[in-house]
């Protein structure tokens, strides 16, 4: 992003340390949500980067990847379609695990959410090893769809989360804004 859109986008991120437990430097993105400028900035420049990727779906990942990617879908005239928790949906899913620090989660899409040819714009708020995006889009391509591109906010690079969805994406594009 412009050096400009990513002062702003960074002014707005608060660093909570030791939240949800020891070590962890949480990225609170709420100041953000609350500024309509930096919030319809960023919202603009994932619209953005729809476009440049040709997605025509928007998936937004439970739970802030879901309050980013939502005006996204609207303002780039394209659909919204949510990746929960296990259990949260009500239709037929399509599952997938994947490995956290302890024990493992599961994640879930409707099975007729996504269709053979639909082009996807993953969104989540912050990248940080990449598990949970590397869900994803191994979840949507067996849902049928193809990989347009995983965009986020923030992206914590010292995670090496990029490294790690590498093979998984396929050659799709990461973008962090
Ligand atoms: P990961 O699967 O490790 O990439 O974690 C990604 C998910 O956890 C994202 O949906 C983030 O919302 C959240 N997350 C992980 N680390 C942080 C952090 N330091 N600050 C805020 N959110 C985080």
């Amino acid at each position: 992003a412009p050096a400009a859109l990513q002062e702003l986008l960074l002014s707005r991120i608060t660093d909570v340390p030791d939240y949800p437990k020891p070590g962890v430097m949480f990225k609170d993105i709420t100041p953000l949500l609350s500024d309509p400028a930096a919030f319809g900035a960023l919202t603009d420049a994932f619209a953005e980067l729809c476009e440049r990727h040709r997605a025509d779906k928007v998936v937004g990942l439970e739970a802030r990847g879901f309050i980013l990617a939502a005006p996204v879908a609207v303002r780039a005239g394209i659909g919204f379609v949510p990746v929960r928790k296990a259990g949260k949906l009500p239709g037929a899913t399509l599952g997938q695990a994947y490995e956290l620090e302890y024990g493992t989660a599961e994640i879930e899409i409707h099975a007729d959410a996504l269709a053979p040819g639909d082009r996807v714009l993953v969104i989540d708020d912050v990248l940080a090893t990449g598990g949970t995006a590397d869900a994803s889009v191994q979840l949507i391509r067996r849902a049928g769809a193809e990989v347009a591109g995983l965009a986020v906010l923030l992206e914590l690079g010292f995670l090496a989360g990029r490294q790690r969805l590498q093979p998984g994406l396929q050659g799709a594009p990461l973008e962090a804004l």
